[in-house]
């Protein structure tokens, strides 16, 4: 029997799980499970990289454990962790630290962006974001990654740490394929960044219907379109973007003959979209429910997948320790 190819990706719990998550990368963790030996792993240690509130922590993780569960990652077929459940994140970290110049770090978008955000907490460990990410793909040797695109650069530089690390001790780690979801790049409900649990500009995928239409109603779209008998054009409209992830073709055909015929407003456009996207995020919600009712389940799910992780990372670690003199 040919061995699966493996798959590793990693959610912060930094917030609240959104479209852009699930489209940008979720959705495809649940498509590829079925032909994969999947990795889905809570990042709590890169979370903690800005400032964040540590009593809020672990019912962000159960938070986010319930989205990723309720949204298909069954893990029954897949091994769903926490991360600083497995230490060998952290050990294979600091080995690929001191094979990496420190040169690159600082040149790291996500680094760029974080770091003007909190000026006043920029830490080490956000700088170092990446090495950690790198260990936790590594860990695994992980064949392929799946993310959004914001995370393709941190891929390119994974690939990097693996070839330099070969490149002196051997060859080892095998330089891992990123693969970018459908949704590569969801913008926020303002339609000015990337949508992110950070910015509050979100629209959650275990949210109320109610609370998600109060902030479709009154939400951006082509600003050229003032007036409801003024043609607009979807490709300047952020709605449109969203439906493109939920609306079937002949439906989104409708949607752009209506907008550039001005024969139909935003705010009903709007509610095409909205009914849509349920179709998608109302079995999520219920799922969620009925998880959240035994959380010990969740959790022992979680302290399973562990177990099953740490045993690869720690026979990865070995033998990485070995090639650096170390063991
Ligand atoms: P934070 O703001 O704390 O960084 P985030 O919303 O960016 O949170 P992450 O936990 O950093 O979420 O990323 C989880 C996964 O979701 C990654 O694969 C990332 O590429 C993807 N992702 C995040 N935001 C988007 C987005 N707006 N569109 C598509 N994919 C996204
Ligand atoms: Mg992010």
């Amino acid at each position: 029997m040919s061995k699966r190819k493996r798959i590793l990706s990693g959610i912060q719990p930094s917030g609240t799980i959104h479209i852009g998550n699930y489209f940008g990368a979720i959705e495809n963790w649940v498509r590829l499970m079925k032909e994969y030996d999947c990795f889905f792993t809570i990042v709590d240690l890169h979370a903690i990289t800005v400032s964040y509130e540590p009593s809020l922590m672990q019912q962000r993780i159960f938070e986010a454990a319930l989205d990723n569960m309720a949204a298909g990652l069954d893990p029954a077929r897949c091994t769903i962790f926490v991360q600083s459940h497995v230490p060998e994140h952290t050990e294979l970290c600091w080995l690929l630290n001191c094979v990496t110049p420190m040169g690159e770090l600082g040149r790291m978008t996500q680094f760029k962006e974080k770091s003007e955000r909190e000026r006043e907490n920029v830490t080490a460990g956000l700088l170092n974001y990446p090495i950690l990410q790198a260990a936790d793909i590594l860990v695994y040797k992980a064949d392929a990654v799946p993310v959004g695109e914001d995370q393709a650069q941190h891929l390119e530089f994974t690939r990097e740490v693996a070839r330099r690390f070969n490149g002196r001790f051997g060859d080892y780690f095998p330089e891992p394929a990123t693969l970018i979801g459908r949704g590569a790049r969801v913008m926020g409900i303002d339609g000015a960044a990337k949508m992110s649990k950070s910015l509050g500009n979100h629209i959650g995928v275990a949210e109320d219907p109610d609370a998600i239409w109060e902030k479709l109603r009154p939400a951006k779209t082509d600003e050229a379109r003032k007036r409801r008998t003024d043609p607009g054009d979807p490709e300047r409209c952020n709605i449109f973007s969203y439906h493109r992830l939920v609306t079937p073709e002949g439906a989104l055909q409708e949607i752009v003959n209506g907008c550039t015929g001005a024969t139909i407003g935003c705010i009903d456009c709007k509610k095409v979209f909205f009914n849509h996207l349920r179709r998608v995020l109302d079995p999520i919600r219920e799922r969620r429910l009925e998880l959240e009712r035994t959380p010990e389940l969740v959790w022992s799910s979680l302290r399973e997948g562990a177990r099953k992780a740490r045993a690869i990372a720690r026979e990865t670690l070995d033998g990485t320790k070995k090639l650096m003199g170390l063991l």
